[in-house]
């Protein structure tokens, strides 16, 4: 397959994902939905179900402010509006981790807005690195075995996890690797990118994997394409069409991501051991870096700041999802840090159901001139 084909292929799946879940549904299998973010896929998967992401979409909401006050963060009421719809039906539950003040509140409201579909909490712990913390976040694990269990009829067995956890390892691997090849090829548009970071929600992950496998080693032999403007992206998604069209018209290449929806979930591998439910409780206790992960020392900041210098990235783009706390709470020290480090950073709002990007257009232009104005005056 030549690369424009398996970027079609990207594209089909991750702008039709009840395409996928049909397509899963007619062979047999079984789907449970995992809301972001750190979801035990590798459970669910391992006992056979197919676990298909969701993180809302674009769309206007109406049924789902029945459930939630306006200032919360639009991923989880565009989640509960698409659920209301029926677009979800099929699925045997939904698995939603405890990670953030919206997704606790989530967890709940689903109860009663898509009863059809069973709700399974993933409780984390706040401190995730003593060892109660281990043990809490294996008793959460537990909780989801048994829950899955329960309503799929299917059984858990530790040895398919074991397997499971190699897909993962293997699947987090090919997409540090992609988003390393992606920096060298800015022919490569920003959209096409976030297709195929967003297509792996909707398909099994060795699915995936061979897809990715495809696209670098067809990347790998070819030079690279007219140079663009080098950006760091970071936030909790960045996946809408009308932004990453903004960033191509803009001709901008994202050098490097700390975006949760695409390399954030992929920097932490399960290390070995001979306990694959203790595998995964420390792929979760040695994560890092993220605004949903409790730090008191902060330390995604300096990541954000490494990462944009260590890919050449000109300025770092902050994709604010409107009232997430979370991200809110970290954006001024990574404003800070960049501004030290001679870096610029701006933000961008974004929300699940904005029509009009003018503001952000204005945002983006504005910092496109301001990288050109940089690399005029410093060569960099
Ligand atoms: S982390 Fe932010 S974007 Fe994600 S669910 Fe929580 S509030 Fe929403």
């Amino acid at each position: 397959m030549g690369i424009q084909e398996l970027l079609s292929q990207f594209h089909a799946v991750a702008s039709d994902p009840s395409a996928q879940k049909n397509a899963y549904l007619a062979k047999g299998k079984k789907i449970a939905l995992t809301a972001p973010v750190y979801t035990p896929e590798e459970i669910i998967h391992s006992m056979g179900i197919v676990p298909m992401g969701v993180w809302g979409g674009d769309l206007e909401l109406k049924e789902s402010k029945k459930y939630f006050p306006a200032f919360i963060c639009s991923i989880m009421q565009s989640l509960v509006e698409i659920g209301m719809r029926g677009t979800y039906e099929g699925a045997s539950a939904i698995v939603i981790p405890s990670l953030c003040d919206s997704l606790k509140v989530l967890g709940q409201n689903w109860k009663y807005a898509v009863p059809s579909i069973p709700f399974i909490p993933m409780t984390y712990p706040q401190n995730r690195k003593p060892e109660f913390g281990a043990d809490f976040t294996r008793a959460g694990y537990e909780r989801v075995i048994c829950d899955l269990e329960k309503v799929t009829g299917l059984r858990f067995d530790p040895a398919r996890l074991d397997k499971s956890l190699e897909i993962y390892n293997e699947h987090n691997a090919v997409m540090r690797d992609l988003s390393e090849t992606l920096s060298g090829h800015p022919e490569i548009l920003v959209s096409q990118r976030s297709d195929i970071f967003k297509s792996a929600f909707f398909i099994l992950k060795e699915e995936h994997t061979a897809l990715v496998r495809s696209l670098l080693s067809e990347l790998k032999t070819r030079p690279a394409g007219p140079e663009k403007i080098r950006i760091m992206t970071s936030g909790i998604l960045a996946d809408a069409p009308a932004l990453t069209g903004i960033l191509d018209e803009y001709g901008m290449q994202v050098a490097a991501d700390d975006i949760a929806a695409e390399s954030r979930q992929y920097r932490v591998d399960a290390p070995q051991g001979n306990d694959p439910l203790d595998r995964l409780v420390q792929k979760f206790r040695a994560m890092d870096n993220c605004s949903v992960l409790y730090d008191p020392e902060k330390k995604r900041v300096a990541f954000v700041v490494e990462e944009a210098k260590a890919r050449k990235a000109r300025g770092v783009l902050v994709i604010l999802t409107k009232f997430c706390d979370p991200e809110e709470f970290d954006y001024p020290l990574i404003k800070r840090a960049c501004e030290a480090n001679k870096i610029p950073c701006i933000i961008v709002e974004v929300d699940r159901q904005m029509v009009n990007y003018e503001q952000a257009r204005t945002v983006i232009e504005t910092f496109r001139d301001l990288l050109s104005q940089k690399q005029i005056i410093t060569g960099v």
